[in-house]
């Protein structure tokens, strides 16, 4: 594959989500030279969304005015569980048809460059692990509160990806036996109570009762284009239902914490996600003075709670670590 490639000198990470695709090159030492983003378009297939994968990859290259020769590897966060030996995407809920697909073989051979794949909450966990917390506490949690709530384990200074590959859903953890009913079929998961997606339902239901919010003056009464940095301008213009809204969400996130606490007793608890990227300064308060609550007495000592600064790239630069990891490990770079 690459081996002949003597200039090698840069790594790929690619983010692949239910609706877009980000791809970022970056330097050996992680330093972002470009970046890339594609619609992801599910509903046109598998074989449309791969074909997409690879322009997107194509198009960061050509930003950085780079070719793919100079490229060592590639890692690809994808959404669900992935065998990471294999590089198959086993199941993704998110991604219509994703049921064993063999996403490693099949770019390889469409790039010409070493592919590697993980699950995109580990990725991204990853990605906050090596660059914001330099790879030095030996474990740490990292919960993405976005469309849904997804989480990356590392124990041990390495990610645990569980027996068949489907570790960290804590997304799915049951914090309200009788609460709403989550996209897995069960209720009261965390992320039918936290996520973007129920932060979103219960403002659009609120307002079908009557609710007065200053939302529907910034975006009218159907709140079609509502995004969570609308939610932070409501907050900062004293909007008390909204304000009401967001701080129940982030009660969850922080009972959700208190929970991994006691379970794991990691030093660091990383929260990211386009919510948390939103709303850190609404939220990170209330997420923090929960935990402590909730936590079984003296199992929050020494454990710290952060916002992640990476944002939206956290994902692209886990996929840039794994694949500089991975190259260095294989010999290719
Ligand atoms: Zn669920």
């Amino acid at each position: 594959m690459a081996e002949t490639n003597t200039k090698a000198d840069y790594i790929l990470g690619v983010d692949l989500g239910g609706t877009k695709i980000l791809a970022g090159v970056f330097t050996h030492s992680l330093e972002s030279l470009s970046t890339a983003k594609v619609s992801t378009k599910p509903q046109r297939g598998v074989e449309a969304v791969v074909e997409r994968i690879a322009r997107c990859v194509q198009d960061a290259v050509d930003e950085a005015d780079l070719t793919l020769k100079q490229v060592a590897g590639i890692g690809i966060g994808a959404p669900g569980a992935v065998d990471f030996a294999t590089g198959t995407v086993i199941f993704a809920p998110n991604l219509e048809g994703w049921k064993e697909v063999p996403l490693k073989k099949v770019l390889e051979k469409q790039l010409g460059v070493p592919v590697f794949v993980e699950n995109d909450c580990n990725i991204s966990a990853l990605g906050v692990y090596v660059t914001e917390l330099k790879s030095k506490p030996r474990h740490m949690v990292g919960i993405f509160v976005g469309t849904g709530i997804g989480s990356g384990l590392i124990l041990n200074g390495e990610l645990f990806s569980g027996a068949g590959h489907t570790a960290g859903e804590i997304g799915h953890m049951v914090l309200e036996v009788n609460g709403p009913k989550c996209g897995c079929g069960n209720k009261g998961c965390f992320e039918a109570l936290a996520s973007r997606t129920a932060i979103f339902q219960q403002i659009k239901a609120g307002i079908k009762d009557g609710q007065k919010t200053v939302l529907t003056d910034l975006l009218g009464n159907d709140l079609d284009d509502l995004r969570s940095g609308d939610l932070r301008k409501a907050i900062r213009r004293g909007d008390k239902f909204v304000d009401r809204v967001v701080e129940g969400a982030a009660e969850y996130i922080g009972i959700a914490t208190a929970n991994l606490v006691n379970i794991l007793n990691p030093e660091v608890i990383v929260l990211g996600g386009g919510v948390i990227e939103a709303l850190a300064d609404e939220m990170m308060g209330v997420i923090v003075e929960t935990a402590q609550d909730y936590a079984m007495a003296g199992s929050m000592r020494g454990v710290e709670i952060v916002a992640s600064r990476l944002g939206d790239n956290a994902g692209i630069t886990g996929g840039a670590v794994l694949a500089r990891r991975e190259t260095k490990r294989t010999g290719v770079a």
